[in-house]
């Protein structure tokens, strides 16, 4: 799987996907993360990416045509690829572990991360081939939504998970609440305990306890 992103803050990527399972996929060829700075496809001397809306108003609004340009080009590059573009915005569909599923099929995902007003409305309509919400929360930029996506993605990749990572998932299911020591929790004068059930050594009963817990 190559994940693609285009950005403008192309340095905020280093650090999140420098770490843990992602750069070990990373160093173990399951995936390629390639980031792009937007202004590297722009055509003036100021590598200008943005513009005044249309009809007046505050703020900025990302041209449609400098990433166009970005797609074309990166695209043309992996044309056997089975290949998503993919854009956010808030006011979007939300995305969903199906989705994140169903995009662990493809070859190639192409992000773009927008910024300041969002992104001229003809990328998300006729560029995009989906357009994601990560919630009804407004965030600053794509950057973020997009580390969100490729973690979720990733980790259903085989081989991503190590072997005792995906089989404790596979095992407890998601959302199954877990406990570890000590067995009573003092906080604030209070005592809590860990569920009777998962001391008890009776597996059958655990099994039981656990996937009436779980949420997916
Ligand atoms: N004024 C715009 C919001 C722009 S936020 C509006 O009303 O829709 C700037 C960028 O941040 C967006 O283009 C999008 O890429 C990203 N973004 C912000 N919140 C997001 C969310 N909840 N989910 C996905 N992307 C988001």
């Amino acid at each position: 799987m190559k994940f693609e992103i285009i950005t403008i803050f192309p340095k905020i990527f280093d650090s999140y996907f420098g770490e843990s399972i992602l750069a070990r996929a990373r160093k173990k060829k399951l995936i390629q993360i390639k980031v792009h700075n937007l202004r590297d496809y722009t055509a003036d001397k100021h590598k200008t990416v943005d513009d005044s809306p249309y009809g007046g108003g505050p703020g900025m609004v990302m041209r449609a045509d400098v990433i166009a340009k970005a797609i074309t080009k990166i695209k043309s590059q992996k044309s056997n690829l089975k290949s998503k573009v993919i854009l956010f915005s808030p006011a979007s569909k939300k995305f969903t572990q199906k989705d994140a599923q169903r995009l662990s099929k493809y070859g190639q995902l192409i992000f773009v991360c927008g910024r300041y007003e969002g992104v001229d409305c003809r990328a998300e309509k006729y560029i995009a081939d989906e357009v994601f919400s990560i919630g009804d929360f407004v965030l600053s930029g794509g950057e973020i939504p997009a580390m969100a996506v490729v973690e979720a993605v990733s980790r259903l990749i085989p081989g991503v998970l190590g072997k005792s990572e995906s089989i404790e998932e596979k095992r407890y299911g998601v959302g199954v609440p877990v406990y570890t020591r000590p067995e009573v929790l003092e906080y604030k004068g209070k005592k809590y305990r860990v569920p009777k059930v998962l001391l008890s050594g009776n597996h059958r009963k655990i099994a039981e306890w656990r996937e009436s817990r779980r949420s997916v």
